[in-house]
């Protein structure tokens, strides 16, 4: 574990920024981007783009590579990274970087600073990094097929982490406080405590188990379930009060399979205390004892998250939460190559006004951040 590597983040420049954009929005309909339709979508002349493109190549934000059909730019983790970088600490939320201090399932966890100096939690959210080309066949908007990505998974389990986090906070829950997000990258208040896999001892160990119970209760009567309530996801302050982590996973309790995943989530504390701390209690919680009280669930689907059934079928899946669907078995068809003349003028369009909205949004200030200004984003 090191440092986040940013000192690329220092001599770059809104070009590079803006090309590095239109990379990310041709990478939604296609696996590589070709050098002329990067151009267009960048709308900045071909001969400078070039250029650009080729430098961004030597310090790995994206890589060139050769298709079955054609060739064309890919954007790298570290070009991803440098986006969502960029984009917060433009925005003032984040100004300067420090150490990992955590490697999740699907992350990697970093403390940065905010412009006072305060340690926050950053944590970027890589999905599929086991297989570097993750992807899945999609259907887009148009109804062609295309390949879900690691861009676009990560993306959607952050948004998804930030939009639970910010719905529990406000309720009161135990959860870290979210500050910001941008693509895969979700900033958090820092939690001061332990990790529950490195507290061997507790003072009180019918209170904890009690207090992760009712949090799972209280969780269920809100219409919600956590779905991965183990250790790893759970840390402990000094007063023993356990504060709850990582919600990508997140599920409805009206999900087809809630039952399954409420009773795991509550075998997972009492195979956690047994295993822990010798403890055994016959008094667990039953997902038929649940009254709900809140429609947690509803509003992180409406405040203008923009999320829409299929991304959130897409992340549950790839979370296996859900079963993937026949039709969603990939034959493996690659796509025609985008070339200027295939790719419809509407396309590129539409990318273009996607750059513009991702360079304006970037160097919006928090403050001037309406709800309807996160929307817009999120949709894009
Ligand atoms: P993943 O989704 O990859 O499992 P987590 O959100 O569980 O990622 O974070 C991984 C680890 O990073 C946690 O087990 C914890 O040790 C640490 N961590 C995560 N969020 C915070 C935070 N807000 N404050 C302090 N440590 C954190
Ligand atoms: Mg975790």
């Amino acid at each position: 574990m090191g440092k986040l590597n940013v000192t690329v983040l220092r001599y770059l420049t809104k070009e590079d920024f803006r090309v590095l954009t239109a990379i990310e929005m041709g990478m939604k309909n296609h696996e590589l981007v070709p050098g002329p339709l990067a151009a267009a979508i960048a709308n900045l002349k071909t001969g400078g783009v070039h250029k650009l493109l080729k430098e961004l190549c030597k310090h790995k934000l994206l890589s060139y590579e050769r298709g079955k059909k054609y060739d064309g730019y890919r954007l790298t983790n570290t070009g991803y990274d440098y986006l969502a970088l960029k984009s917060l600490t433009l925005r003032g939320s984040v100004s300067s970087f420090g150490n990992q201090i955590g490697i999740g399932k699907e992350s990697n966890i970093y403390v940065v600073a905010d412009e006072e100096g305060t340690p926050i939690c950053l944590k970027l959210h890589r999905l599929g990094r086991t297989c570097f080309r993750n992807v899945k066949a999609k259907r887009d908007y148009h109804g062609r097929r295309h390949k879900a990505s690691w861009l676009y998974l990560s993306r959607i389990s952050a948004t998804r982490e930030f939009a639970y986090m910010s719905a529990l906070h406000e309720r009161g829950f135990p959860v870290p406080k979210p500050i910001d997000f941008n693509r895969h990258c979700v900033l958090m208040d820092l939690v001061n405590g332990w990790p529950m896999t490195q507290v061997h001892e507790l003072l009180d160990i019918p209170q904890v188990y009690d207090d992760l119970m009712n949090l799972i209760v209280r969780l269920g009567n809100s219409g919600v379930i956590h779905g991965d309530f183990n250790e790893f996801n759970l840390m402990l302050t000094d007063a023993g009060k356990p504060i709850l982590i990582d919600f990508p996973q997140m599920m409805s309790t009206s999900h087809e399979n809630a039952e399954f995943f409420f009773d795991r989530d509550v075998n997972c504390v009492r195979e956690m205390f047994r295993r822990k701390f010798a403890y055994e209690s016959e008094d667990y919680p039953k997902f038929s004892d649940l009254v709900r009280d809140d429609d947690l669930d509803a509003e992180v689907h409406c405040t203008g998250y923009g999320f829409t059934k299929e991304m959130e079928q897409d992340l549950l899946q790839e979370y296996g939460m859900v079963e993937q669907s026949e039709d969603e078995e990939d034959e493996g068809e690659e796509d025609e190559a985008p070339a200027l003349v295939t790719a419809a003028a509407v396309e590129i369009d539409e990318c273009r006004r996607q750059v513009e909205n991702e360079v304006l949004y970037s160097e919006a200030k928090p403050a001037q951040k309406s709800d309807d200004a996160i929307r817009r984003y999120i949709e894009s």
